[in-house]
């Protein structure tokens, strides 16, 4: 079966639109998002493309940010003051990685939690890792947890192989997945024998990002592979870490590159706008 994006990302923004509907409805103020980027590297710009749109399509509100990418501590934190305190502001995205002058720790500790809709910030984390339910998660762990549910794949009980430890997607991942009842084993560069690991897996999330890295040693005729993996290929081609065209007849299933998880990050990310939103209206 084919693990594909886009009906999740269609049913999580039918659920946006309906929250927006509902605010205009009672005349609340609309959900607002904040860009802060530094810079304009291309890829940051194609996925701000991306949400701008998908922000119009729902009739949430964009504020972009833009600043030098020579910018200094002091001014970026101040750019980031400014959005926390601005009381129309729900949501904040800060692009990363940011640029190698400013210090990414101050920056996480600075950004309110409540407004941190891709958690950076340590106190969303923390929450994550209690799961508490009011935190935050970082867009794509969220977003490999909704596909597996919307193709109606049961977690608990299942053992799930992660390759990846990083605190954006493997780390985090693995927390949601032992919310789930799942039984999670976190591997990474140093992991011995991972073909064995990943191949006895119900569930695989691969996200080493290494072009078609994962072949078929890698996995069972029953592997559920969701490939969280972005690279572009010799020939300049977008491709996932799982050589998807020798597995995708031959696993039980797999999600393709492009057209998979990247489809449902983007969508998640304005889910946590509304959900930010939400919390806020609450703790008035
Ligand atoms: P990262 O920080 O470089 O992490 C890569 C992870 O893979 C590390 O834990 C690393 O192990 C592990 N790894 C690398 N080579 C390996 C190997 N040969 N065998 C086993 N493990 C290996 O990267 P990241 O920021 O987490 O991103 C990972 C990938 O996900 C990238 O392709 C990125 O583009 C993609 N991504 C996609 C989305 C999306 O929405 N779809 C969002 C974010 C990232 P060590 O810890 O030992 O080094």
């Amino acid at each position: 079966m084919l693990l594909k994006g886009k009906p999740v990302a269609d049913q999580i923004k039918n659920e946006i639109r309906g929250a927006v509907e509902a605010c205009s409805q009672s005349g609340r103020t609309l959900p607002k998002l904040a860009i802060l980027r530094a810079g304009s590297r291309p890829d940051d710009i194609a996925y701000e493309n991306r949400v701008l749109k998908n922000c119009d399509d729902l009739g949430i509100l964009v504020e972009t940010v833009v600043v030098d990418d020579n910018v200094n501590m002091v001014d970026f934190v101040s750019a980031v003051n400014r959005l926390n305190e601005d009381q129309e502001i729900h949501g904040i995205l800060i692009f990363r990685p940011l640029p190698k002058q400013l210090d990414m720790d101050t920056i996480s500790r600075t950004i309110k939690p409540e407004k941190d809709i891709d958690c950076m910030s340590p106190v969303n984390a923390e929450k994550i890792f209690m799961g508490d339910k009011s935190g935050i998660a970082p867009c794509t762990p969220e977003a490999v947890i909704e596909i597996l549910k919307f193709y109606g794949y049961e977690l608990e009980g299942k053992n799930v192989a992660v390759v990846n430890r990083s605190m954006v997607l493997g780390k985090p991942l693995a927390m949601l997945f032992l919310n789930e009842n799942s039984t999670v084993t976190l591997c990474h560069s140093k992991t011995k024998n991972l073909p064995e690991v990943t191949a006895k897996a119900d569930i695989v999330v691969t996200g080493a990002g290494k072009a078609r890295f994962f072949g078929k040693e890698y996995f069972s005729p029953e592997s559920v592979i969701v490939d969280v993996g972005i690279n572009t290929d010799e020939t300049g081609n977008l491709c996932g870490d799982v050589s998807f065209d020798e597995l995708s007849e031959s696993v039980g299933a797999i999600s393709p590159v492009p057209g998979g998880v990247g489809t449902v990050t983007s969508m998640i990310l304005l889910k946590h706008v509304i959900k930010a939103m939400e919390q806020q209206t609450e703790s008035k």
